[in-house]
């Protein structure tokens, strides 16, 4: 794994988060993506090099809608930038870690992503992604 690429936060309202997260890091989002696959409005902001993303349900059958209702808003995953995510996975399988997504998918941010079962990882939620070329 090469760095943290982003972390994921879990909001109820990504316009007013929006801006607050353009006072506290004093820079606009550089991008608002919608990931119908996964029932979410993403967001995207700039720290250096690190990246927040902001993740609002678009739905109740959305895994972010799930998280807000058991844990309130908050950290939701920690996602790391992968050269190989097909090498990835089958390491990471082999090292006994549980995937949810066994094949990558398409995810926000030009990205293909997949995450780790939070069971098998104390508790954190992790998505590994690689950048699409
Ligand atoms: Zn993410």
């Amino acid at each position: 794994m090469n760095k943290i690429e982003h972390l994921g936060i879990a909001v109820k309202d990504i316009q007013k988060s929006n801006e607050l997260f353009s006072k506290l890091l004093n820079t606009s989002p550089y991008k608002q993506e919608e990931v119908v696959s996964e029932n979410v409005i993403t967001s995207f902001f700039k720290v250096g090099e690190s990246k927040i993303e902001l993740l609002q349900a678009t739905s109740e059958n959305s895994a972010i809608h799930k998280f807000i209702e058991k844990k309130g808003e908050g950290i939701h995953h920690i996602a790391y930038d992968v050269s190989d995510i097909h090498a990835e996975i089958k390491r990471l399988k082999g090292e006994g870690f549980q995937m949810i997504h066994e094949e990558p998918k398409d995810g926000a941010d030009n990205k293909l992503i997949a995450f780790l079962h939070p069971k098998s990882t104390n508790g954190v939620l992790i998505e590994i992604c690689q950048e699409k070329v």
